[in-house]
């Protein structure tokens, strides 16, 4: 492996393929399976990087695409690189920007050379390949980074999938020749839209590249949650056993313990911060909307379980206030509450893994779900 990273496994689940690991990176360790916060620009928003470390967030990640347009990654590196730049000293993941690219930005022309696209910004042509991926993700400084990839879009056809799951192949040989920085990891992202053989294949193929780690892309696009499962749970076993496995974009409940039940390490999504921002707090496995009439005069903590700041010191009464009120407080102790709740999650699977209960303990939620996503 890229010297200063390894990855060992410490305990393995007998009934599923779920195990815990130490992922080291040059800022840390990652103990995993573990959920990791976003923080687009360089902050996960409304919090501080002391708050976000008393969360319990491990490794915490930024995007390449919005970091490329604001403020531009030479402003980025002349503040010392992300970690300097943004006073969070744990282990970061930088993504390669391929995902916005293709979701967001209008007026896109993909070529076997990379992306062409309209700035959002000021309206400015823009290229993207996997060259410069990398060298923006060189430049900003994060442990992890990630290839350049083409994410399909669901619904697609398996022509269109097969296309852009080869032409994915093609980017990382790519994204692996410009790599320049061996103090970071470059990971490979398996994609293969909702073929299950395209991922098969995809994933046989990148295990020859022997990577320092490996993603799941490219899923959580629009597909019902338990094709996600099934990509997944074909997925992950047939990635290297001895490297980590992270599985993009997914952060619920339900869909982190099938995955994780699966052999996949790592999360990242946006839910816990975007819900915040809407006054929804996440509390054992439901969601709260705290403008709800009943929570005005609720004196309890949002849980009492919960050793967060938020759930330590205020009430579901006073953050209904303040949510109500439209204060900035309000958003920043829902997001504390609420990373902190996902990422316990994790810890607690992890730790029952460890105890040899996971399959037991989290059998509620592996079972298939009858009710509708969790996920807005
Ligand atoms: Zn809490």
């Amino acid at each position: 492996m890229t010297a200063n990273f390894s990855f060992e496994c410490i305990a393995s689940c007998q009934e599923t393929k779920a195990r815990a690991g130490v992922f080291q990176t040059p800022h840390g360790i990652v103990e995993t399976p573990r959920f990791m916060p976003v923080g687009t620009l360089a902050n996960v928003k409304t919090i501080t990087p002391a708050q976000l470390q008393d969360t319990g967030a491990q490794m915490v990640l930024s995007n390449t695409y919005h970091l490329h347009l604001q403020p531009g990654e030479d402003i980025v590196a002349g503040g010392g690189g992300l970690h300097k730049f943004m006073g969070w000293h744990g282990p970061m993941l930088t993504d390669s920007g391929g995902f916005q690219v293709f979701s967001l930005s209008e007026m896109r022309k993909i070529t076997e050379e990379g992306v062409t696209f309209r700035s959002p910004h000021d309206g400015q042509i823009i290229n993207l390949t996997p060259e410069r991926s990398i060298a923006i993700q060189n430049t900003l400084g994060a442990d992890v980074i990630m290839a350049f990839d083409e994410c399909p879009p669901y619904p697609a056809t398996r022509q269109e999938v097969e296309a852009a799951t080869s032409r994915t192949y093609r980017w990382l040989e790519r994204c692996i020749t410009a790599h320049q920085r061996p103090d970071q990891a470059l990971f490979g992202i398996v994609q293969g839209g909702v073929y299950l053989d395209l991922r098969a294949k995809a994933a046989e193929d990148l295990k020859q590249l022997d990577l320092p780690g490996y993603a799941i892309g490219g899923v959580s696009v629009g597909e019902p949650p338990e094709l996600i499962a099934q990509i997944v749970a074909t997925t992950a076993p047939l990635l290297p056993f001895d490297k980590p496995r992270y599985l993009m974009g997914v952060g619920t409940y339900r869909e982190m313990a099938v995955a994780i039940a699966s052999g996949v390490d790592l999360f990242d999504c946006v839910i816990p911060t975007r819900w915040a921002r809407h006054g929804t707090a996440m509390v054992q496995g439901e969601r709260w909307n705290l403008k709800n009439a009943k929570f005005r005069e609720d004196f309890a903590p949002l849980d009492e379980t919960c050793p967060c700041y938020t759930c330590q010191n205020f009430s579901r009464a006073y953050i209904s206030h303040l949510v109500r009120s439209q204060e900035i407080l309000a958003y920043t102790l829902l997001s504390i509450h609420n990373i902190t709740e996902l990422i316990r999650f994790t810890q607690k699977i992890r730790n029952a893994i460890i105890k040899g209960t996971f399959a037991q303990d989290f059998a509620h939620w592996l079972e298939p779900s009858t009710e509708s996503s969790d996920e807005d």
